[in-house]
């Protein structure tokens, strides 16, 4: 059982609290991603995990022991960092090799297998470069292939599609979740990207300031954020955020007018995402005039402004209007309305 738990961990740098005390249990198998803005404590808190950063409190258990005192190799895990630690001096071939050649694989073996593993990373043109011959992607894709090259008990990857352009990471993307399909070892995956957390995680631990604020399935966090914050972050154009007040059982704010089975109430967001309006004739819930299209391909973004109301929906590609003329939009069949408090960010409905 390849389980991971922090159990109380706490971690600051001199009097600053990078981490405050919490506890998350990694379960066997699991896929777990750290999503969060820059400096929420993603590196942090999966540098304890990985022994190259101390503990300030707490205690980490991996496979049921306490290993807060062992060093990083002792701990049966492939790490993925953001600056690569490649050996400058071996070649492609001879950094994938290396956790093999550590492990006592023999040389046969270990050339079929770093081949097979560079394949899958589309670096077999490149076996016989030095780090320094290659470009920030390649050299990625290089400490990628070096972690799976094996299989240990815990894969920890910090951001390690960041630097591949847009069409690689999607192909590596899948490369990974089919590898762990394949082998169901423990991940725990750092990235502040929202997209790749979606499509990776069997959890996501939704991290601002140092906390988890969700911790949830995928599926979960995207139809049920728990507070603005999360509401904000997931989703793509993000979900439309709209300050108004709640008063006779409807939602008020400049050109919106949503029923609303709540009592009256001032200081409340409304929140629906843009995937769940649509264009509709007058008279619809949000009414203003049409600010901007922009064609995305499959679809069109369309955005409404009503004074300081602003609210997007993702529309057909062929929509055509022209812009500052009335629009209209309307939540479709089964849409969803999320409301928050302004002040404290917490869910409401
Ligand atoms: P990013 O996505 O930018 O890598 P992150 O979520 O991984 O960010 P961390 O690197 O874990 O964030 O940093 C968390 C907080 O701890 C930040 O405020 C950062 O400035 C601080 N921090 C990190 N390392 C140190 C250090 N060695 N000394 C002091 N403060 C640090």
């Amino acid at each position: 059982m390849a389980e991971v738990r922090l159990v109380d961990i706490e971690k600051k740098y001199g009097n600053f609290l990078a981490v405050p005390q919490q506890s998350l249990t990694i379960e066997d198998g699991e896929f777990l991603v750290l999503l969060g803005p820059s400096g929420c404590g993603k590196t942090t808190t999966m540098r304890m995990i990985a022994g190259l950063e101390d503990i300030t409190a707490g205690d980490i258990m991996i496979k049921g022991e306490r290993v807060n005192d062992k060093p990083p190799k002792d701990r049966d895990i492939a790490m993925v960092f953001q600056n690569y630690g490649l050996y400058p001096h071996m070649t492609v071939r001879q950094n994938i090799e290396y956790p093999l050649k550590l492990r006592g694989v023999a040389k046969a073996d270990r050339r079929k297998r770093a081949e097979e593993t560079a394949a899958k990373v589309e670096l077999d043109a490149l076996l016989e470069r030095r780090p320094s011959e290659l470009s920030g992607g390649q050299r990625q894709r290089v400490a990628l292939a070096r972690a799976i090259v094996r299989t240990p008990s815990i894969f920890l990857m910090d951001e390690p599609l960041s630097n591949l352009d847009a069409k690689l990471r999607v192909t590596m993307r899948a490369e990974l979740k089919h590898l762990h399909h394949e082998l169901g070892v423990t991940t725990v995956y750092v990235t502040h990207d929202q997209m790749e957390a979606m499509t990776l995680a069997n959890r996501v631990a939704v991290m601002r300031e140092g906390r988890i604020v969700q911790l949830d399935t995928p599926k979960k966090i995207y139809a049920e954020p728990a507070d603005l914050f999360v509401a904000g972050f997931i989703g793509s154009p993000s979900m439309n955020l709209i300050d108004g007040t709640v008063s006779g059982g409807v939602f008020r704010a400049e050109g919106v007018d949503v029923p609303i089975d709540m009592p009256d109430r001032e200081g409340v967001v409304l929140g629906i995402r843009p995937e769940e309006l649509e264009i509709a004739p007058g008279g619809a819930a949000f009414t203003g005039k049409l600010y901007a299209l922009e064609l995305t391909g499959d679809s069109t973004l369309v955005t409404l402004r009503a004074g300081k109301t602003s609210v997007c929906a993702r529309g057909h590609a062929d929509f055509e209007a022209d812009i500052n003329t009335d629009c209209h939009l309307a939540p479709k069949d089964g849409a969803r309305f999320h409301l928050f408090d302004r002040a404290s960010g917490e869910r409401l409905i």
